[in-house]
C-alpha cells in the first residue's frame, strides 16, 4: 500500500514525491533528521525530539522551514492519513537544493520530508531474546552530537554485524564504548549500578537515554555517566541499549561473550516497562 508522505507543503503519494538532484542532503549527507515513535496512533516525546532537531539545525546553521507548532499538525495529519497505530515518523530536513558547492548557499531553501514507518515496536522479539552485539572501531566523523543524515559508518557497523551473525555493532574508540550504530549503550554492573557514557560530541544525545536515566533515577537506581570497556561490559550482570523504535531491548552477548546466564537482565526488564507505561501515558 502506498504511503501519503509529506514533502515541502504537500501531502503526496510516495510515488509522486519528488526531491531535486541538486538538494545538498543527496549531494553532501548536508542535512539532519529525527525519527520519533508513534504508539496508539501518537507521538512518543515530541517535544525532545523537536528540541533535539532544532539543536542540530542550529550548529549547523541550517534554516528551520516550520514552527515546532505546525510541525506538530504534519506529523499529527501524516499519522491520520496513513491510519499509522504503531511504528514511527521519519522527518529529515536539508539545506535544500543549491547548485554544487562546498560553501553553504547565502539564500537556502530548506527541504522537508517527513514520512510513516510501520513497525512492532512495542512487541518486539528482540525485547524477549535480547541483542547479540559485535564491537567494532568507531570510525565516524567527530560531532556525533549533531543528527545528521550521513549514516554509512552506521550501515557498515551493521552489515559487520551480520556477517559475524550478531544484531548489531557497538563502537570503541580509544578503547571505550561510544554507542550503539543508531542506539545507546548501557551496562548494569554486579552492584546494580547503571553506567552509560557521559553526554559529549562523541554520541547522540539520546532522547530515550534521557528519559530512561530520569526514570531509573526516579525509580531509586544509581546511575553512572562514565566510559567503559568491551571486557567491563562482558563481565556485567547486564547490558541493554535505548533508542526512539527500540526503547530499552536487553543485550545478551557482546564478542561472542554471554552475559551472565545469556538471558536479559531483571533491570533492563523493568526499565523497560517502566519507560513504556509512560510513553504511552504521555504520548500526544
Ligand atoms: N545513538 C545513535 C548513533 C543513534 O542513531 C540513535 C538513534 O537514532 C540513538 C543513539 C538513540 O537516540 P534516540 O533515543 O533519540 O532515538
Amino acid at each position: 500500500m502506498s504511503r501519503i508522505v509529506y514533502v515541502n507543503g504537500e501531502y503526496l503519494p510516495e510515488e509522486d514525491a519528488k526531491i531535486s538532484v541538486f538538494d545538498r542532503g543527496f549531494l553532501f549527507a548536508d542535512g539532519v533528521y529525527e525519527v520519533t515513535s508513534v504508539l496508539n496512533g501518537k507521538l512518543v516525546d515530541f517535544d525532545g525530539h523537536a528540541r533535539r532537531l532544532q539543536r542540530s539545525l542550529d550548529e549547523l546553521d541550517m534554516p528551520n522551514p516550520v514552527t515546532t507548532e505546525e510541525l506538530l499538525e504534519i506529523n499529527r495529519e501524516l499519522i491520520a492519513r496513513n491510519g499509522l497505530d504503531e511504528g514511527g515518523v521519519y522527518l529529515q530536513i536539508t539545506r535544500g537544493a543549491a547548485d554544487r558547492d562546498f560553501a553553504y548557499p547565502a539564500d537556502p531553501k530548506p527541504t522537508i520530508v517527513l514520512f510513516t514507518l510501520v513497525m512492532n515496536i512495542s512487541g518486539s522479539p528482540k525485547a524477549e531474546t535480547g541483542l547479540k552485539v559485535i564491537s567494532i572501531e568507531d570510525q565516524r566523523w567527530g560531532r556525533r552530537d549533531i543528527k545528521t543524515v550521513q549514516l554509512l559508518y552506521p550501515s557498515m557497523g551493521k552489515m559487520m554485524a551480520k556477517a559475524a551473525g550478531a544484531d548489531d555493532a557497538w563502537m570503541v574508540e580509544e578503547g571505550v564504548v561510544t554507542e550503539g550504530t543508531s542506539n545507546n549503550a548501557y551496562i548494569v554492573t554486579k552492584d546494580g549500578k547503571i553506567v552509560t557514557r557521559q553526554l559529549s560530541n562523541a554520541i547522540l544525545h539520546g532522547i530515550t537515554r534521557a528519559a530512561v536515566l530520569r526514570m531509573a533515577e526516579e525509580a531509586q537506581m544509581v546511575v553512572e555517566e562514565r566510559p567503559f570497556t568491551i571486557e567491563e561490559a562482558q563481565n556485567a550482570a547486564e547490558a541493554f541499549i535505548t533508542s526512539a523504535t527500540t526503547f530499552v531491548t536487553p543485550v545478551v552477548e557482546i564478542d561472542g561473550a554471554a552475559l551472565g546466564d545469556g538471558a536479559p537482565g531483571p533491570i533492563a526488564k523493568r526499565l523497560r516497562e517502566i519507560y513504556m507505561d509512560e510513553a504511552r501515558a504521555k504520548a500526544i
